[in-house]
């Protein structure tokens, strides 16, 4: 009869715990077409109001876009490119100050002013083609922006940054493959139902959602440059949409792709791109530099 209370107890613990692990977290999910590509942005935690703070968050990545995107006429970047005199917005003026930071660490292979080349190449028109040997000439000296390998980075920043000061606790945001993690993905109601998010990186020789490794991160981004994401065949041949702005021609070497880890979405963008230009030994000193980011290639 004494160990009545207590069996009463543990049972009630018992029955406690077994309804909150089979409660799981209601999770907000919202997807634009954006930058060119699919955004997706998932919410483990967060505030009541997620529609609003979704509302406001995408209202931000258009404004985003409408500054940075070359191929969108009425933006900043297009009004610098026809030579007019603009007052340069702070999205912009950012985009210069990071894209000229890396075109002088990686000697111009990393290079933001390849917006001719890659007009004449059609890339991420979906209607991609070999350009003459005089027009990529043409194309080379001509000084047009192109911020296509940090934009993404940068508004997932952005957008992690909205969501955090909305009260976001767990989310994923994933800009076309730019990766930005907030805490710890939560699988439970109560504090301690929590883990890390696994990111794959898929296997650029597949066409299938094949992975090559699972990259597991709480607070940071993850960021992949390859072969595979965006590329196009024309007469059987491949090409990349990174180009080398020595040659004029897509970037060719051992690397299939590099996948950057760290803190800041647009620095990991940054860096995938230089390092699959740069390959894995050319990496080295500019990753020095960076010593809370790492890159994994897939060779
Ligand atoms: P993705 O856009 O698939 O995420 P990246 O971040 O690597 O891939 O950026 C590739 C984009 O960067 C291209 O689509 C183009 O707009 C631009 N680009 C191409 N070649 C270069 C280069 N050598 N340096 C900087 N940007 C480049
Ligand atoms: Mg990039």
């Amino acid at each position: 009869m004494k160990l009545l209370p207590k069996k009463l107890l543990f049972l009630f613990l018992l029955s406690f715990i077994l309804f909150f692990s089979s409660c799981s977290v209601k999770t907000a999910t919202s997807q634009r077409f954006c930058f060119n590509t699919f955004c997706t942005i998932t919410v483990y935690q967060g505030p009541e109001n997620m529609d609003e703070v979704f509302e406001k968050l995408w209202l931000r990545m258009t404004e985003i876009e409408k500054h940075i995107s070359r191929t969108d006429e009425n933006s900043t970047v297009s009004a610098l490119n026809r030579g007019e005199r603009v007052e340069i917005d702070t999205d912009t003026a950012y985009m210069i100050r990071v894209a000229e930071e890396f075109y002088a660490l990686t000697d111009g292979l990393f290079s933001p002013y390849l917006g001719s080349l890659i007009e004449k190449w059609g890339i991420g028109t979906g209607d991609e083609r070999v350009p003459t040997e005089e027009e990529i000439r043409g194309a080379l000296a001509e000084r047009k922006y192109d911020f296509g390998a940090i934009g993404k980075g940068y508004a997932s920043d952005e957008a992690a940054r909205i969501l955090k000061e909305n009260g976001v606790k767990s989310a994923i945001i994933n800009f076309g493959g730019n990766v930005c993690t907030i805490g710890y993905k939560k699988t439970g109601p109560l504090s301690f139902m929590k883990t890390l998010f696994s990111i794959g990186i898929r296997d650029p020789l597949s066409d299938r959602a094949d992975y090559v490794k699972v990259v597991k991160v709480h607070d940071l981004c993850v960021v992949t440059s390859g072969i595979y994401e965006r590329s196009f065949e024309v007469d059987g041949v491949l090409y990349g949409h990174i180009l080398n702005p020595y040659t004029g021609y897509p970037a060719e070497g051992e690397v299939l792709s590099a996948t950057v880890t760290g803190p800041l979405g647009v620095i990991c963008d940054a860096l995938s791109t230089s390092c699959f230009l740069l390959g894995p030994e050319g990496s080295e000193s500019l990753l020095e530099l960076f010593p809370d980011y790492s890159v994994e290639f897939v060779l």
